[in-house]
């Protein structure tokens, strides 16, 4: 039987090993954390990711976990409601689009994948060597192992990626801006409520989802490459707080709040951009290897769809990696640039740059429901994103016997 080794037990990777094992190979995942990485923040699942998990039988309960968002209200540095929107609208959602927490998604995917999966937490790969037999893989913790295909699941800063195609700097394109989400306690009493306060160059939120106790805060801004240690929380919570001193409305009780959370997390909105996923018989999926940054709300629906779809080229190639390797990009590459071009213009309508482009755009919200083109705007929004969703039509795959 193919033996599998991904790299990474996420969205993409908890994915790829359950239809790895539907289609029959045996699927080792090797997790750097120590047990499920069940945080996170909010995330969608749209367009052809939907097939993915309804194919998967989770649909029903991916949407009984959906965070039923209802409103996003704008506000001022004082606190004063300055413009509102539904949270549909918010998140470019539309339809039959699942909004859920990234926890609540890893839960239902490991489920699903169940016990024929072999998982090795608390460990990291460290050298990858093509043998006659297969890839020689060493661990940082366990024994060297020898598979037939090693996959990259393992994000944005993929350890695969560096060990087989070299630095990061070479594929990892910063898109100007950064992100941080912490979670802190729900002190504003938010039911289903998105709070955001727009400032040239910088915007923070808080949001609190359905069935949660807590809170989520997040905050974006525009910047050139920030030099710190992504390994050191508390250096890029001093840098953090630095960047946002003096704003107003609740930022100084959230930075506060900071000190405290549990699960800080700071980065460059980037996109994964490469000419192949694949070298010899290793590959990457999901934002490993194509990720489209959270400023295009389709990261989760890229590692869900390029995951179905690897399995399914891998099981049609029957032992012939390079065939199911250029199988994989000839079907995805389209779905994935589509994805990817959304995040710029997302970006821009995010962290807006100055205070009379703020000023416009809450007229334009608290003008939209009296003008007579107001659907034609909401299309103008949603659009781009459900033509993206949708540039990828999954097929039904039948494994050959390898
Ligand atoms: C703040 C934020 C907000 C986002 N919002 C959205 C959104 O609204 N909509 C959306 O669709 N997407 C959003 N995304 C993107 C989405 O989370 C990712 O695109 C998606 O999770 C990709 O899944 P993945 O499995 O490829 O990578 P990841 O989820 O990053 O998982 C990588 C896994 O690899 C593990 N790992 C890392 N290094 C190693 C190693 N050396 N060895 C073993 N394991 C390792 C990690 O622990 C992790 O479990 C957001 C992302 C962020 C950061």
């Amino acid at each position: 039987m193919t033996n599998i080794l991904i790299s990474g037990g996420s969205v993409a990777g908890l994915t790829l090993a359950y239809w790895l094992r539907e289609h029959g190979f045996a699927v080792t995942v090797v997790e750097r954390a120590p047990s499920l990485r069940d945080g996170g923040y909010k995330i969608d699942v749209r367009g052809a990711a939907l097939d993915v998990v309804s194919r998967m039988g989770l649909l029903d309960e991916v949407r009984r976990h959906s965070t039923d968002m209802r409103v996003a209200r704008f506000v001022d540095a004082r606190g004063r409601q300055i413009g509102t929107m539904s949270a549909q609208l918010f998140g470019g959602r539309e339809g039959d689009d699942v909004e859920i927490m990234r926890g609540d998604l890893t839960r239902l995917l490991h489920a699903a994948a169940g016990d024929g999966v072999e998982y090795v937490f608390d460990d990291s790969i460290t050298a990858l060597r093509e043998t006659p037999e297969g890839v020689h893989v060493t661990f940082a913790n366990g024994a060297p192992r020898t598979f037939d295909v090693v996959v990259g699941a393992d994000g944005l800063h993929s350890n695969v990626r560096a060990l087989a195609f070299g630095e990061e700097s070479r594929f990892v394109h910063d898109l100007g801006h950064y992100i941080s989400i912490f979670t802190v306690p729900n002190h504003l009493g938010l039911d289903r409520t998105e709070m955001m306060h727009p400032a040239p160059g910088r915007s923070t939120g808080m949001y609190s989802t359905a069935r949660a106790d807590d809170a989520k805060a997040m905050f974006l801004f525009s910047s050139p490459p920030l030099e710190y240690d992504r390994r050191d929380p508390a250096q890029q919570k001093k840098l953090l707080a630095g960047l946002f001193s003096g704003q107003g409305w609740e930022v100084p009780r959230l930075l506060d709040a900071m000190e405290d959370a549990p699960d800080f997390y700071l980065d460059s909105i980037s996109q994964v951009r490469m000419d192949h996923w694949s070298s010899g018989r290793v590959t990457l999926v999901g934002d490993a290897a194509y990720s489209a940054s959270p400023a295009s709300g389709q990261g989760t629906s890229l590692a869900l769809v390029g995951a179905y779809v690897l399995a399914g080229c891998l099981a049609e190639a029957a032992g012939d990696h390079a065939a199911a390797f250029t199988a994989y990009e000839r079907e995805l590459r389209h779905f994935v640039e589509e994805n990817q071009k959304l995040a710029e213009g997302n970006l821009r309508g995010m962290v807006l740059k100055s205070a009379a482009q703020i000023r416009f755009q809450m007229l334009m919200l608290r003008l939209m429901p009296h003008l007579p083109g107001r659907n034609r705007m909401i299309e103008r929004v949603t659009e781009p994103i459900r033509k993206a969703a949708t540039a990828i039509t999954i097929r039904d795959y039948r494994a050959q016997a390898a």
